[in-house]
């Protein structure tokens, strides 16, 4: 059996040491529990670990209510594709949705955010890679997003991306760091468990890992 909290102990110092050289802090770990059963993420949260991440709304709407009450503090992220029907539902479930990337979606949760009567703060993705068939704003079209999230009330915190699998993410993190420096945002939500270390050392104030912490998916 995957030891969760042995795991997060390791990759907590492995960030520590990565990020050391260059005199930032060390980013928050996003543990992204999609494809991971309640009892996985009851270890996490057992470890102390408060930050969650998941990619489907519905998978998180069938295991979330319940956990939420065995961890006082957590907080989830939505780091999948967000369809507009879905927004109000997001809405309810997440604390930081980290997938805005259209003018439509900003138009829905702008709607749906009174309603839904508790914080909730956004990231918007961006597609460093240019990939056609990614989630994701492209950069020349991200300035635009911005002012669209502003004039609606949406209030941006910072950047995701994910860049493309079979590239070097290092250009991509540095893309998005300029990115966000560039629009005075703070955070960037960037690595996964193949590249947390560049992340680290690139300025990610988020890791979102999966498999480097619970294990292969089911
Ligand atoms: C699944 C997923 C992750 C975690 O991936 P691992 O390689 O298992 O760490 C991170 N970010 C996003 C957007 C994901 O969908």
């Amino acid at each position: 059996m995957t030891d969760v909290a042995a795991n997060l102990s390791r990759l907590k110092s492995a960030l520590e040491k990565a990020v050391k050289p260059f005199g930032h802090a060390a980013p928050k770990i996003v543990a992204v529990s999609k494809g991971h059963r309640p009892d996985a993420i009851r270890q996490a949260l057992a470890a102390g670990q408060r930050a969650f991440g998941e990619n489907r709304v519905q998978e998180a709407e069938a295991k979330w209510p319940k956990l939420r009450g065995e961890g006082p503090g957590v907080e989830l992220h939505l780091i999948g594709p967000l369809q507009t029907n879905k927004a109000k539902d997001a809405l309810q479930l997440f604390d930081v949705i980290e997938t805005v990337d259209r003018e439509k979606l900003v138009r829905a949760l702008a709607k749906e955010l009174p309603k839904a009567k508790r914080p909730v703060r956004f990231l918007v993705q961006v597609n460093t890679g240019e990939e056609p068939q990614k989630g994701g704003v492209i950069p020349a079209e991200l300035p635009a997003l911005l002012a669209s999230t502003k004039s609606h009330g949406l209030l941006i915190e910072g950047l995701m991306c994910i860049p493309p699998a079979a590239e070097d993410p290092a250009p991509h993190f540095a893309l998005l760091k300029k990115l966000a420096k560039r629009h005075q945002l703070k955070a960037l939500s960037m690595g996964m468990s193949g590249d947390y270390e560049a992340a680290a050392m690139l300025g990610a104030t988020h890791v979102r890992i999966g498999t480097a912490l619970f294990g292969p998916r089911l």
